[in-house]
């Protein structure tokens, strides 16, 4: 037998070793699903399969990556190499790229992120003189997700009354046409958004037998992770292909499925039996992650649920201590408390930073956590949130490299036409995209044929623009024979960009260069690595593909010694020895949005399951008192999950020097100090243990102000030109409604509505706002 063979145990065994035919594994946390893929894989190439037919689907690239580099390590890296390997996204946009003239696409197609679909969505809803407070472009956005995940394509709509009809119900009669015109856009830029990575992928095999035939010839076997996660419109995909040889593995855990607002159907692991002739279930029920305790409790909160498969967990690790249950009077405290538990555990048992994660329902509740852990000066990490490629300097950049590769890119083109400022006028973007629309041709195509267009734009600024095109050809001109790297270099500098940038020399504007220089640090590495890694030359395209489809876990190269910050949804697959799950409250776990139904409480308990179990060593629950929710303070209760728990697996901390019960000691002191080991068993609440009958405390979130301009100007706040009524963006708190401005000069402070924070009062001379 293979030597890596001997590192499964014998139910793992089975599934890797079993060649061909359908199978399903279905097993519980940390019991080694992912380890049966990664060593199938490495099987089947030793048993003579080229590694160019093997397709691994993952939840994550970055799981995909580690996949890869243990593959390598059994079978060599020269053959790994040739495995393909990835997110459904990333593969199947490869696909597309190759195959994108069938479906009328050109091949350098430009991949939407969810804010260029949303402007894209806010200009349709404004030019087609819509109410925006009843077309509200993010549902909207959603809405059109949600008929591209399920095959609804325009046609299908128009031709589906009920859906029509659901839409005129819901003071939407007009959905129907801005989708369509959303879709006819999108097709004339030269993109793709998110989910027509995937419905694309499907109209392209469902029309074209001969692409399937030769898809399914090349993919003879697939693998798929975390399968229970998985939407219609990955179902088919993964169907379609498998079809011919039925070669395919599927492994999940139906306890795990925590995607259901976004569309993943659990149905499909359970009806996977049904799909396919003579499938091989295998179960797997050793857990080699966690400790007796984590492994009991987490059996014992799944239990509670009424819709799942049953199966047996059990693990050979030691009882481990118990999971710590501490109740504290704020998120402040909160912070503080886990904190300081970091650092005692790091200084007793000579422990990294990169050992801990603290996971939480909501990203708004990071802040709390930040704050502790830089007063502590640990190091730390949020994964999620906006991420790097989002920020608004980084997307500037971007998009000038975005348009050397696909001109048609209309999300790209508006947003740098006159950024740096260059005298090209709203009017004047208007007019353009109205000729746009009028002759069906790209706004580029406009710009580089003036002359020959019926337009109302005078000659002076006809110049600028025939400047503005020209200066893009120079690029493209330059892309021919430049990497990604220089070439981005080239493209800050002329564009103006870093002379725009360098102007502002108050700390955003500083913060801003350093992130750009980031970035072209990044490109620099990403150059290196593909010659590396995947033999390739480190082109432009090759960079923008990876960064459209790169999630914010992707950009992790697991080196650094950082507290890793998520939310639960985030740390699907992960393990860490210590994990602290916050906010352990009513109405924010469960949340208050998911106890309407048994079925969305079910998915808030699934997801506790997956929180638990990513701990290895250790795991600490914690709960506050009181806590601020849209700008209130309110009071909280524990979370039912607590008490779902059996007792036996639970110790259950209450802090001694509580400040309520010792006025002496302050808050400050009060985070430095560990709670003492002596347990005080807290009262639990007298209510029913089980679900709760009355409706959910719900705090509706605050109204904002319809968005009036989107510019996407940074706004120069040092200025003062922040006024009341403003919505804008922040890092960390997301969007927020300007409430109040006072002070002067250097001390102008503004009050904040936002919607992951509540009401902030931050100096404007550091709050990293931009105005949106
Ligand atoms: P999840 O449901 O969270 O995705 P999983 O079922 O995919 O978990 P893995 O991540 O594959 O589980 O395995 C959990 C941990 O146990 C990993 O650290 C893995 O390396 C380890 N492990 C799995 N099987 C074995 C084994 N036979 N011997 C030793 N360690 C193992
Ligand atoms: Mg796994």
């Amino acid at each position: 037998m293979e030597k890596y063979l001997s590192q499964l145990n014998e139910a793992q065994l089975a599934p890797t070793i079993q060649k061909d035919g359908p199978m399903i594994v279905i097993a519980g946390a940390g019991s080694g699903k992912t380890r049966v893929l990664t060593y199938r894989i490495a099987y089947l190439m030793s048993q003579g399969i080229d590694p160019f037919n093997i397709l691994s689907l993952t939840f994550t690239n970055k799981a995909a990556r580690e996949m890869k580099e243990r593959i390598a390590q059994i079978v060599g890296a020269s053959e790994a190499k040739n495995l393909w390997m990835g997110t459904f996204h990333s593969v199947f946009a490869k696909i597309l790229r190759i195959e994108a003239d069938r479906l009328g696409y050109p091949s350098n197609f430009t991949i939407y992120d969810a804010q260029d679909s949303d402007r894209l969505i806010a200009s349709i809803i404004k030019e087609m003189n819509l109410d925006k407070d009843v077309y509200k472009y993010k549902q909207i956005r959603s809405r059109i997700s949600s008929y591209k995940n399920s095959l609804i394509t325009v046609k299908a709509y128009f031709n589906n009354p009920e859906l029509i009809e659901a839409d005129k119900a819901a003071r939407r009669p007009r959905m129907g046409d801005i989708y369509k015109n959303y879709v006819e856009r999108c097709f004339k830029a030269g993109a793709m958004d998110f989910d027509d990575l995937l419905l694309k992928t499907n109209e392209l095999l469902t029309r074209f037998p001969d692409v399937l035939a030769k898809y399914q010839d090349r993919f003879r076997y697939i693998l798929v992770d975390e399968y229970q996660d998985t939407n219609h419109s990955q179902y088919l995909i993964v169907r379609a292909l498998s079809d011919r040889f039925q070669n395919i593995c599927v492994v999940g855990d139906d306890a795990q499925s925590i995607y259901a607002f976004r569309g993943a159907n659990i149905n499909n692991i359970l009806n996977f039996q049904k799909d396919y002739d003579d499938v091989k279930l295998f179960r797997l029920e050793q857990n080699y992650r966690s400790t007796k305790n984590i492994v009991n409790a987490a059996n014992s909160i799944i239990d509670k649920n009424q819709t799942k498969l049953e199966k047996v967990v059990w693990t050979a690790n030691d009882d481990g201590p118990k999971i710590k249950v501490n109740r504290l009077m704020t998120d402040g405290d909160e912070g503080r408390y886990v904190a300081s538990s970091i650092f005692e555990n790091k200084m007793n048992q000579q422990l990294k930073n990169s050992d801990f994660a603290i996971l939480y329902r909501t990203n708004a509740q990071s802040r709390a956590m930040e704050d502790a852990l830089r007063k502590r000066g640990i190091e730390y990490r949020i994964y999620g949130g906006l991420s790097f490629y989002q920020r608004k300097e980084i997307k500037d950049v971007l998009s000038y490299l975005r348009l050397v590769i696909n001109p048609s890119d209309e999300e790209a083109l508006k947003r740098v036409i006159n950024f740096p400022a260059r005298g090209i006028g709203q009017t004047t973007i208007d007019r353009l995209v109205v000729a746009a629309n009028g002759y069906n041709r790209s706004i580029f195509e406009v710009i580089q044929n003036l002359d020959k267009v019926d337009i109302k734009i005078n000659s002076g600024t006809k110049g600028k623009l025939q400047d503005f095109a020209t200066m893009i050809e120079s690029f493209q001109v330059m892309n021919q024979t430049a990497n990604a790297f220089e070439l981005a270099e080239h493209v800050t500098k002329t564009s103006g960009l870093i002379r725009e940038f360098n102007k502002d020399a108050t700390p955003e504007g500083v913060a801003r260069m350093e992130n750009i220089e980031e970035l072209l640090n990044g490109m620099k590495d990403f150059v290196e690595e593909q010659k590396e890694l995947a033999d390739t030359t480190g082109s432009l395209a090759e960079f923008l593909e990876d960064v459209a489809l790169a999630t914010d876990l992707d950009n992790d190269k697991g080196d650094d010694d950082r507290v890793a910050l998520m939310t639960i949804h985030l740390a699907k697959g992960l393990e860490f020895p210590y994990v602290y799950i916050v906010g352990m409250e009513e109405d924010l776990f469960p949340s208050a949005m998911s106890m309407n139904t048994r079925s969305e409480l079910e998915e808030e308990r699934r997801l506790f399951y997956v929180a638990l179990t990513r701990a290895e060593k250790q795991a600490y629950l914690t709960y506050t008192l009181s806590r601020y929710r849209w700008g209130k303070l309110i009071d909280a209760e524990p979370s039912r999950f607590i008490e779902e728990i059996d007792d036996e697996y639970l110790e259950v901390l209450t802090p001694v020097n509580d400040p309520r019960q010792n006025p002496m000691l302050s808050a400050d002191i009060f985070g430095d100090v560990e709670p003492s080991p002596n347990t005080i068993r807290f009262k639990k609440p007298l209510r029913k243990k089980m679900e709760k009958k009355q409706p959910p405390k719900f705090v509706p979130p605050p109204k904002l102000k319809p968005v009036s301009k989107t510019t996407g100007n940074p706004a120069n706040l040092f200025d003062g030109k922040l006024t009341v009524g403003n919505i804008v963006a922040h890092i960390r708190f997301g969007k927020g409604e300007v409430l109040k401005i006072e002070g002067a000069g250097a001390d102008v402070k503004a009050e904040i509505n936002f919607e992951n924070g509540g009401v902030k009062k931050l100096l404007l001379r550091f709050a990293k706002l931009e105005v949106i």
